[in-house]
């Protein structure tokens, strides 16, 4: 599991601990998830810090493992890239998550949006662009609804090629977020290149910012940088009211946490929008 506490470079050190035999019955197991319908999609809200209200959603995978029960997506998406998997299952997520996000926006929510985690299989395959219109089209979602989230890790190996890739699917009209920022490579230069919309602020960042100066004083100067370079700010993992009060009083402009709501199936996540509960 993510480690817990303030170390964002330990944020990765990820355990697939229980040995080779285990992950080889993982993989073999996932190769019939998605056919078998395990898969599910969760909707963890995006709440606007001005209004306090949900303005849309980070749509997030879970397994349903018959025997297993709930399967980490920190466990098998690992599995799932190193078999290519990501690519069917990425796209259904895609899918499922857009169709589901135009469903509430017919039912009362126009201006809902989603955001979506890309793999580097993904974003590296050739006809994405394509395959995204092709969603698009089949669920009628329009593409600036749509937010991508990317990790460093899948730009910095050949820039030129994915900035040039990234420009491509803004053309399209969707919107890019950089996901867990802080815990790579990123500096204001990196930051400056590509064509981000938007920053999410990593949660070991935000973690009990108040009893951590420090930590506290780099929050800040990421958020600055985040304004000076006109990115919108998303403040992901808010657990305390400290930490809320925190990503206010330095203007960011959205957050995403247990405070609010854990991820939640899609009938959940309905009835909390359709409740209008506020922060
Ligand atoms: P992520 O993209 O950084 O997603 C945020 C994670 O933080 C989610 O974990 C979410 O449940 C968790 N989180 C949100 N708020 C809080 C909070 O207040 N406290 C704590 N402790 N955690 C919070 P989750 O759902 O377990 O997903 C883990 C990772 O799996 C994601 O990290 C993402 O990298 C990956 N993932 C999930 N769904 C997909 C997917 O559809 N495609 C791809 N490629 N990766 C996915
Ligand atoms: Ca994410
Ligand atoms: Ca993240
Ligand atoms: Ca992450």
């Amino acid at each position: 599991a993510k480690q817990q506490g303030g170390n964002c470079h330990q944020f990765y050190s990820i355990a697939l601990s229980k040995g080779t035999s285990d992950r080889v019955a993982l993989k073999t197991s996932l190769r019939y998830a998605l056919e078998r319908d395990e898969l599910q999609v969760y909707y963890q809200p995006q709440l606007n810090l001005e209004t306090g209200k949900i303005i849309g959603a980070e749509a997030l995978l879970r397994w349903e493992h018959p025997e297993r029960g709930l399967v980490s997506p920190i466990k098998f998406i690992p599995l799932a890239e190193e078999t290519g998997l990501i690519l069917p299952i990425g796209e259904w997520v895609l899918k499922t998550a857009c169709q589901q996000t135009r469903h509430w926006q017919k039912m009362g929510y126009p201006h809902l949006k989603i955001a979506v985690n890309l793999s580097g299989r993904q974003f590296q395959q050739l006809d994405l662009r394509h395959r995204l219109v092709k969603i698009f089209t089949e669920t009628g979602l329009r593409p600036e609804y749509l937010e991508l989230e990317l990790t460093e890790s899948m730009l910095v190996e050949n820039t030129d090629v994915a900035i040039r890739r990234l420009q491509a699917l803004k053309a399209l009209g969707v919107e890019i977020a950089i996901d867990d920022f802080g815990t790579g490579y990123s500096s204001l230069s990196y930051l400056q290149q590509f064509p981000f919309d938007t920053l999410k602020i990593d949660r070991c960042f935000i973690r009990n910012i108040q009893d951590n100066p420090s930590q506290a004083a780099i929050t800040q100067a990421i958020i600055e940088m985040a304004n000076t370079l006109d990115l919108k700010l998303v403040a992901e993992g808010v657990e305390t009211d400290a930490e809320l009060s925190f990503v206010v009083q330095h203007h960011c402009h959205k957050m995403q946490g247990y405070l609010f709501s854990k991820p939640l199936p899609a009938k959940e996540f309905e009835s909390l929008l359709f409740s209008e509960k506020a922060l």
